[in-house]
């Protein structure tokens, strides 16, 4: 059946690839962003399909749609671009996901949260499950994400209590792929960008902290599957590779994949840097009958590829943690 679908964020690394893989279903599809953290390059392919339509918006302010599915997606989601005004970022998640449910409300439309494997902060229990609560520390610098879509959740799960609302809520831990901003700040663009002009490697720390690193097509394949279960399971539920490696690994996998001659250098750790993270995603095998497919190196292949056909001075400058 085709649907009404409103994706907020949808001009983003993740939410221009939901958009098309929605649009290729056949759906209508309404992406709206802020271009905060994207530009509509990301998009423009997509804008000559009957079925697709974008609205530069912000979802802090209220909008009056007519929408079936709502993916709330909308957020900037990298520690340099989180960071970069932390106030307008907790206003994002929380006013954000007021207004996306309100739309939701109003419309009986199912919504689905693009919540996060931050919401466990420096995780004490490992690898994480739904069930643990978290170790987040509130007044530090990674905060304002952190609280921002721990609220988020709470608000689903209000909306959903009081008012009957059809919410979904996904936390999703570490992604990479193609259209990544390139100055995100995130590791994994760091790494590439820095392999590929065969400049320093910048670790944090000593490298010994770990990620799992989920590819792009394995996650947005998790959250149409959870949109669109009928098993009234509504989450939340982790969505991610459980393979870990540490950032060094990391760093040693981009440098051989690119064929690079960068040398690692070792700056400061960032504050409330979690010093491991790994989904245990026992549950989306259940409910979901979703694992990623993916392994790190060939997804990391299409990355450096996907980042050699790009011209960098088409993105806008670097953010704080750009290096
Ligand atoms: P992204 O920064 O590429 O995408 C976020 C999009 O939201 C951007 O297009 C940005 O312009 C838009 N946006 C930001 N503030 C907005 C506002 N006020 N109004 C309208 N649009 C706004 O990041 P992404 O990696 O694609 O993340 C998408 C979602 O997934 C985010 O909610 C993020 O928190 C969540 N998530 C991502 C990861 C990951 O590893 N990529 C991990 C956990 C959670
Ligand atoms: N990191 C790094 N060098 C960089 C960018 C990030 O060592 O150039 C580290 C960062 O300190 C963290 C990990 O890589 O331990 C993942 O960082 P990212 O910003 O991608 O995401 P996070 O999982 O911390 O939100």
């Amino acid at each position: 059946m085709i649907s009404r679908i409103l994706v907020t964020g949808g001009a983003g690394f993740l939410g221009s690839y939901l958009c098309e893989r929605l649009v290729s279903m056949g759906h209508d599809v309404i992406c709206l962003d802020n271009f905060f953290t994207s530009q509509k390059s990301n998009v423009t392919h997509l804008l000559s399909e009957p079925n697709f339509e974008l609205i530069r918006h912000d979802v802090t302010l209220p909008i009056f749609l007519e929408v079936d599915q709502i993916y709330n997606l909308a957020c900037p989601a990298a520690p340099g671009h989180y960071q970069f005004n932390p106030i307008k970022t907790i206003k994002t998640s929380v006013l954000g996901s007021i207004n996306m449910l309100g739309v939701a409300k109003r419309c009986g439309a199912r919504i689905l949260q693009a919540s996060t494997s931050e919401i466990y902060g420096d995780p004490e229990v490992h690898p994480q499950v739904e069930s643990y609560r978290g170790s987040v520390n509130p007044l530090g610098i990674r905060a304002c994400y952190d609280e921002g879509k721990r609220v988020a959740e709470t608000l689903f799960m209000d909306y959903h209590r009081s008012n009957h609302v059809d919410v979904r809520i996904v936390r999703i831990f570490n992604t990479y792929g193609p259209r990544m901003h390139p100055y995100d700040g995130r590791v994994v663009s760091n790494f590439i960008r820095q392999a590929l002009a065969d400049e320093e490697i910048t670790i944090f720390g000593d490298g010994s902290q770990t990620r799992s690193f989920c590819y792009r097509d394995d996650l947005v394949n998790a959250i149409i599957a959870m949109m669109n279960n009928e098993q009234r399971f509504i989450g939340p539920v982790n969505i991610g590779n459980p393979v870990e490696f540490t950032i060094r690994e990391l760093a040693e996998q981009v440098i051989e994949l690119a064929g690079s001659k960068s040398q690692l250098v070792f700056r400061p750790l960032p504050d409330d840097d979690p010093t491991r993270r790994r989904p245990d995603i026992t549950l989306a095998k259940k409910e979901l009958g979703w694992e990623p497919k993916i392994p790190l190196r060939d997804g990391l292949k299409q990355t450096i590829d996907w980042f050699k056909s790009i011209n960098l001075s088409d993105y806008r400058p670097p953010t704080p943690n750009y290096s």
